[in-house]
């Protein structure tokens, strides 16, 4: 067990592998729901004004959305908000926009199918004419 200092609050706790204590986990909880629900009324909105109407720290809320417990439907809002890992493209939940997300899922699906499907080796090799 490690004594780690809490990423919100800032007080050493003993750390199970978190970096957030017991007691910021349970009021991030507590601010899920609350942001949740603000969303689930509010469709269209952005994260400055959830933090603003909920009186949730925006920290929390950015800590939400990229574990992707939350998605917000609008822009997140500019500066401090989401972007993509791999294009840094603004986006709404996650770590990842739709497209690398797509692009990353086909690339596991071709590395686990090219496992599979093993055993036709470069046997072309040397057999290029040309002119037919
Ligand atoms: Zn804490
Ligand atoms: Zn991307």
């Amino acid at each position: 067990m490690n004594i780690l200092s809490c990423k919100y609050c800032r007080k050493p706790f003993a750390s199970l592998g978190g970096r957030i204590c017991p007691d910021c986990l349970e009021q991030i909880d507590r601010d899920f729901i609350t942001v949740r629900d603000y969303i689930y009324e509010h469709k269209q909105t952005n994260i400055d004004l959830v933090a603003e109407e909920t009186e949730v720290p925006k920290a929390i809320i950015l800590h939400l959305l990229k574990e992707g417990r939350l998605i917000l439907d609008g822009p997140v809002g500019d500066g401090g908000a989401l972007f993509c890992e791999r294009c840094k493209k603004p986006i709404s939940t996650g770590k990842l926009c739709k497209g690398c997300a797509d692009k990353v899922a086909s690339t596991l699906e071709r590395n686990v199918s090219g496992q599979k499907s093993g055993g036709d080796g470069p046997s072309i090799k040397g057999s290029a004419k040309i002119g037919q």
